[in-house]
């Protein structure tokens, strides 16, 4: 048995939970195009999520492209680099122009005055993330889009379960994108979805999925296949029944690292954001001068201890090789510096809290 701690686990119900839920696919025989599994997760995530349109894919990035593809866009899109390679991908590869706006220091979400900074009158949308949970200042942002006539599409791929004053993280923007891989806090193995506010875009995100076919007899757009199939939807439904005590369990465990961590010196934790329910995907530590040990340092004593941690993100999307001869990450200074200073540790529901001491004990065994 190995006992090193991975930086995350997947959630599952039990075998016999999905077994009972899979069954009927044994007599159906329909294993995709929008079974009876995909129509039953789609109606429980509406529900869920409080918004009225709701479309599944295989996962988060090709919804993203696909929502980018189904609102028309052209030009630039002021985005974030401090995120996941998937986020600037989807831009480029939907030939859209990223301009990447500086993120604030409390909770690394894009910042709404560099945003304004980088408005020119080729910018079409606004691409902001979610980061770690942490809710984009959605109220500023949307303020910015109304008075420039842009399009607010969230990479909320982070965000699942996250609610303001009981309005979920799903209703903001024109369109918000979630993110069902294994590693997320709502996962259906791999797989995706689009929340969107316009539900003339809901015919247009399925054709978009399924080849541009819009009958029996024609094709109508040029599309891509990003079918979620029937064992994928049948794992979202069973997962969704649980959702709301593995987020709990989550919120323990951030809790006792809170405990251990807050008020260390040199130790950064994210505050809770006001009015927000949380839901606890990511424990983002950033360490500065003052802790005497950097990044690098600790994630190789955790390593040592056998302890996986994540240099999440890090690097800056604008200093991948891909990017890097045509972005620089000095325009981005408070998330350059976060990038080179953060470490995400361990997460996940079944965490125990003695394990959390144990890489509490690590991190601060590194303080000078
Ligand atoms: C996971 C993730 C994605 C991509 O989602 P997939 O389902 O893996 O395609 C996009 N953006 C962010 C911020 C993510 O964390």
């Amino acid at each position: 048995m190995d006992s090193r701690i991975l930086v995350t686990r997947s959630s599952m119900p039990s075998l016999e939970e999905y077994v009972e839920e899979i069954k009927p696919l044994w007599e159906s025989h329909w294993l995709t195009n929008m079974g009876v599994e995909h129509k039953k997760l789609e109606a429980a995530l509406k529900e869920r999520l409080k918004v009225e349109n709701v479309a599944l894919f295989t996962n988060g990035h090709n919804a993203l492209e696909c929502i980018l593809e189904a609102l028309d866009l052209r030009g630039e899109v002021i985005t974030t680099p401090y995120t996941f390679a998937s986020t600037t991908h989807a831009i480029v590869r939907k030939s859209l122009t990223p301009v990447f706006a500086d993120v604030k220091p409390d909770d690394y979400t894009i910042d709404p005055e560099s945003v304004e900074r980088l408005i020119t009158p080729r910018t079409c949308a606004i691409v902001p993330v979610h980061v770690y949970g942490n809710l984009c200042d959605v109220d500023a942002i949307q303020r910015i889009a109304d008075e420039h006539g842009l399009k607010v599409v969230y990479d909320a791929a982070h965000a699942f379960g996250v609610e303001r004053g009981g309005v979920s993280a799903a209703a903001f923007g024109d369109a918000s994108m979630f993110s069902f891989h294994a590693t997320k806090v709502f996962n259906t193995v791999e797989g995706g979805a689009v929340c969107f506010k316009d539900p003339a875009l809901y015919p247009v995100l399925n054709q978009w999925k399924n080849f541009g076919i819009t009958s029996p007899e024609d094709v109508e757009y040029v599309g891509g296949n990003a079918k979620m199939n029937e064992f994928c939807a049948a794992m979202g439904v069973c997962n969704l029944r649980h959702l709301d005590g593995e987020i709990a369990k989550r919120g323990k465990v951030e809790e006792r690292y809170r405990e251990r961590l807050a008020g260390v010196r040199g130790v950064r934790l994210v505050d809770p954001q006001p009015g927000v329910r949380p839901n606890h995907a990511y424990m983002p530590v950033v360490f500065g001068d003052a802790f005497g040990a950097t990044r690098d340092e600790v994630f190789d004593a955790l390593d040592r201890a056998g302890i996986g941690a994540r240099k999440y993100f890090y690097p800056l999307v604008t200093d991948y090789a891909c990017y890097r001869s045509v972005y620089s990450s000095d325009r981005t200074p408070v998330a350059k510096d976060v990038a080179s200073r953060v470490l995400t540790l361990p997460m996940y529901a079944d965490l125990a809290l003695g394990d959390v001491d144990r890489i509490c004990d690590v991190v601060l065994g590194c303080a000078r």
